[in-house]
């Protein structure tokens, strides 16, 4: 059984647990041991004492557990997201879609167009709040169960549930407009950030690097394609490219 003292008053209530389990063992420790008259005088002040020591050291071991919980938590949050955008890490997604049931998923790479300007032009730290925004972004067009992860630099996958190819390259397409629509602010200067999309089908979770790799490949095609494009591991490449 695992102990998990979250707040103050789970330490409390720890703390008086452990006092009266100390009491109810003392007072069973001096009935063996003691003779019935003495156990009958010392009933009261034996107890006490017993619930004096206890309380606090109970409640200080408390205060060491939640301290270690609270710890646990934030690392345990550390390791399973992204620091700068919150999204999950690749990780942490790959956990998660480990443990999803078998069904219609698709797996949606997202590459930001051209973000080496985007530090050149504003520097590092706008690139980064670009990324925030561009994360937040996707978060608010996507489903509240949909898992977001940022793999790397300014690449993001997005797991979709329930979803056939058709409905997920709509949804690429969908949020592939809203970002073309609605510019970002980067010191104080609106600028327009635009992504690529590469889509594919996950049916099994043991298939997702099978799948990672179909949508990387859309994503690289939509890239050659000329950008700002949603391309699906059934897209065909044009037969010239008409990249930027
Ligand atoms: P493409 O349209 O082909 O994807 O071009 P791109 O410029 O987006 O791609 P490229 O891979 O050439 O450059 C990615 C840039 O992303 C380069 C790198 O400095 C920047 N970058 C990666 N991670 C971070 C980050 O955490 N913060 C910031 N500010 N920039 C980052
Ligand atoms: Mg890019
Ligand atoms: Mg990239």
């Amino acid at each position: 059984m695992k102990i998990r003292l979250r707040t103050r008053r789970d330490v409390t209530l720890f703390a008086l647990a452990i006092s009266l389990l100390a009491v109810l063992g003392s007072l069973a420790l001096r009935g063996l041991l003691q003779p019935a008259d003495v156990y009958a005088r010392t009933l009261v002040s034996g107890s006490a004492v017993a619930a004096m020591l206890a309380a606090p050291i109970a409640y200080y071991i408390g205060l060491q557990m939640l301290d270690t919980q609270r710890l646990t938590q934030a690392l345990e949050h550390a390791v399973n997201h992204d620091s700068l955008t919150g999204a999950s890490t690749r990780a942490s997604f790959e956990a998660q879609v480990a443990q999803l049931p078998s069904g219609p998923k698709a797996i949606m790479v997202v590459d930001i167009d051209h973000f080496k300007t985007v530090n050149d032009r504003f520097g590092h730290q706008a690139g980064d709040s670009a990324l925030c925004q561009f994360a937040l972004r996707l978060k608010r067009n996507c489903r509240e169960d949909d898992i977001i992860a940022r793999f790397g630099g300014e690449e993001f996958v997005v797991l979709l549930h329930n979803v056939s190819l058709a409905d997920a390259q709509a949804a690429a397409e969908r949020l592939c407009a809203k970002l073309r629509e609605a510019p970002i602010i980067l010191n104080g200067q609106a600028h327009r950030l635009t992504a690529s999309f590469g889509v594919a089908p996950l049916v099994n979770a043991r298939e997702l690097d099978d799948a990672l790799a179909q949508a990387d490949a859309a994503l690289y095609r939509a890239k050659s394609a000329g950008r700002d494009r949603v391309f699906t591991s059934d897209t065909k490449a044009p037969p010239f490219s008409e990249a930027s």
